[in-house]
């Protein structure tokens, strides 16, 4: 018997678990895939979250990039440096999801790779959690499956639909001295079309993702980030990788009797840029705060925990929606109007990087966009 199950091993129920451990609570998780295992990502992350944990994450690091470039089908660049101290993180996924898993094991966390759980069951005081080789039950779960898990469904919640992307490795056999992440509009309708370079490796990974709409067509994508690649002079490497994510679509119920969910599980990526895994590791760091909480005696700690994710990131995250919207709407006129001003641009670097959120400049960015299109397109 453990205090809480998570499931699923990514940044958000590693980081669940590594908090859960540190705090003294005996946590168990299960990870269906075999371990280290490859997680396919753009692996661009912003260097706060290294602040979240007393742990040396450096390790997973591929290289910083301080140079972006903005792109409006792969022409018009816009260039912006970042400040050196806020450079942003290119990260090796497979190594830093470990570093967090192996943190917690050192802290006293059971670990289960290759163990896919199948169901999760409330008893009235305990769930249990059923994998093919045994049960597991604990008087908390924590959900953490990512952008595919059913698990939601098992606390009869609904989590925002998967949107559907893809990324290809591609060398570089001219790497530059200052590393560029660059990001396009417009090549991909409805979502994004971005570079994130690994400095150390000589290699970038090309993302492409639709993020609004309903219609899958993986095979533009696929044209979409080879054009980059050949824009960029890279070597394209191996096959695409598909990936999904659930991107935040309005506040919603995270929790149901002693159970949470947490990252792609809980649909907590940002709308505008695609960004998943700083929200994984903050609704993981906050979903374990309310588990040992509820131990702790805390009855409301549970119910609390949709209300602080709706406060901390939903606030946030609703005007990165309304950005999308915007700027999916006329994203011709949004990048041109977007990219010029220099204090936006200023912003943009900051927010890239994690030291800016978007409920400070897009209120302003959309008042403006839609006074020069010269009506209430959209209701901020
Ligand atoms: C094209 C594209 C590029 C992206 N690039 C970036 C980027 O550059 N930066 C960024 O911040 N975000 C990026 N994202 C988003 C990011 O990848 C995700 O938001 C993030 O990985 C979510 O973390 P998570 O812990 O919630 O889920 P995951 O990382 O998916 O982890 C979930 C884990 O649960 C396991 N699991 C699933 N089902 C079960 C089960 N039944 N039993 C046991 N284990 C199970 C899985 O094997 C997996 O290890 C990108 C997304 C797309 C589509």
């Amino acid at each position: 018997m453990v205090d809480c199950v998570v499931v699923g091993a990514g940044p958000a129920g590693a980081a669940a678990a590594w908090a859960l451990a540190k705090a003294g609570r005996r946590v168990v998780v299960i990870e269906g895939a075999p371990w280290p295992r490859s997680r396919a990502c753009g692996g661009g992350i912003a260097p706060v979250v290294a602040q979240w944990f007393d742990l040396d994450l450096t390790p997973a690091r591929v290289g910083t990039v301080q140079q972006l470039q903005l792109t409006w089908k792969l022409g018009d660049p816009v260039d912006l440096t970042l400040d050196p101290r806020a450079s942003l993180w290119a990260i090796d996924r497979s190594k830093f999801d470990d570093c967090l898993i192996q943190a917690a094991i050192a802290l006293g966390a059971s670990f289960q790779p290759e163990t896919r759980a199948t169901a999760a069951t409330w008893d009235g005081t305990h769930w249990t959690v059923t994998t093919a080789s045994g049960t597991h039950t604990a008087p908390y779960l924590i959900v953490a499956d990512g952008p595919q898990g059913d698990g939601a469904a098992w606390l009869n919640l609904d989590p925002p639909p998967a949107r559907s992307g893809l990324i290809i490795e591609a060398s570089d056999p001219n790497p530059s001295a200052t590393p560029t992440a660059r990001f396009d509009f417009g090549t991909v309708k409805n979502g994004a079309l971005w570079s994130i370079p690994l400095p150390d490796r000589a290699q970038h990974i090309i993302c492409a993702a639709r993020f609004r709409g309903s219609r899958d067509r993986p095979e533009q994508l696929e044209a979409a980030a080879r054009s980059m690649a050949d824009h960029l002079g890279l070597k394209v490497l191996g096959s695409p990788r598909p990936l999904a994510v659930r991107l935040w679509d309005g506040d919603r119920p995270l929790h149901a009797h002693q159970a949470v969910l947490a990252g792609d599980a809980a649909g907590v990526a940002d709308p505008f840029s695609g960004e998943g895994v700083r929200p994984a590791l903050w609704t993981g760091l906050r979903a374990a705060e309310a588990i040992d909480a509820a131990l702790g005696g805390d009855g409301a700690a549970i119910a609390r925990y949709s209300q602080t994710v709706a406060d901390g990131l939903g606030r946030d995250m609703a005007w990165a929606k309304r950005l999308s919207t915007l700027f999916n709407s006329v994203p011709k006129l949004a990048y041109k109007i977007g990219t010029r001003r220099p204090s936006v641009k200023g912003y943009i670097g900051k927010m890239i990087c994690g030291e800016l959120q978007y409920t400070y400049v897009a209120d302003r960015a959309i008042k403006r966009l839609t006074s020069m299109l010269g009506g209430n397109l959209f209701k901020a």
